[in-house]
């Protein structure tokens, strides 16, 4: 009965989809988590009220039979060589995906990456209303990142959301997923305000690049969640030093 914010990608499903739950709750809203993420969401069915908030993470093997679900945002991470053992192809899998998007029409939304090759052309497929996001380029009409700020340039207005220094969150692959959460905040009307202040006190979920210790001058990080070769580069690519 209420709005549903649906997310999907190979990497980034969870954090993505957490970041926007408490973007969501910040702004006052009841929010309904589930999905992939672990949780269903059917036993909550007789209690999501119309002015709730449901927040999707949704894999490929629960989008591949879908064929009426139409979120009121569908956010695309990014694709990459994942489940290749059950879609077979990278062109099966897509097309598994691109179900968050097909039943969509010009009062939804689509966020997808124009930093991901594939994604970004699915730009073309969608009837949704198409907002992009980029870490590296600079956007006319999107989310992008620019010296460090988190950038939301709609209908000729700029504003910056906040700074990549003032979060506890690091690696490019974060960065990505933190745009895609700004974006669909921003489309489900959370304030700028309540953006920034949920991300700068955001700090990684266990699993995903979570700090363990320090042994013998040595640091240990639990990034068990990286489960395939692409989520694992990015984990790797996030330590510079
Ligand atoms: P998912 O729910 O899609 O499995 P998570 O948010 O749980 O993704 O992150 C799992 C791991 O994937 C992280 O620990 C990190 O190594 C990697 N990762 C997270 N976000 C991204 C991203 N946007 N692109 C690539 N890899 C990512």
């Amino acid at each position: 009965p209420c709005k549903v914010y649906g997310v999907t990608g190979s990497d980034g499903k969870t954090t993505t989809t957490t970041i926007l739950a408490r973007m969501l709750a910040a702004a006052g809203k009841k929010v309904h988590l589930g999905g992939n993420i672990g949780r269903p969401l059917l036993p909550d069915i007789w209690q999501i009220g119309p002015d709730d908030v449901a927040v999707v993470e949704l894999s490929s093997f629960q989008l591949e039979k879908v064929s009426s679900f139409c979120p009121d945002i569908a956010v695309v991470l990014n694709l990459t060589p994942d489940h290749l053992e059950r879609h077979h192809t990278m062109e099966a899998y897509g097309e598994a995906k691109k179900n968050i998007f097909r039943q969509q029409g010009e009062v939804q939304v689509t966020v997808l990456n124009y930093d991901d090759p594939i994604v970004r052309t699915w730009g073309a497929e969608t009837k949704g209303r198409l907002c992009y996001f980029s870490r590296k380029e600079k956007l006319q009409q999107g989310i992008y990142m620019q010296d460090g700020n988190f950038i939301i340039s709609w209908d000729g207005k700029q504003e910056t959301v906040c700074n990549i220094s003032e979060l506890h969150l690091f690696g490019g692959h974060n960065e990505e997923n933190v745009l895609a959460a700004i974006a669909c905040g921003f489309f489900a009307g959370v304030s700028i305000s309540d953006m920034a202040d949920v991300l700068r006190n955001f700090r990684s979920i266990e699993h995903r690049i979570e700090y363990v210790a320090t042994i013998d001058g040595v640091p240990y990080y639990n990034d068990s969640k990286a489960t395939n070769t692409d989520s694992t580069i990015k984990a790797l690519e996030a330590f510079k030093d």
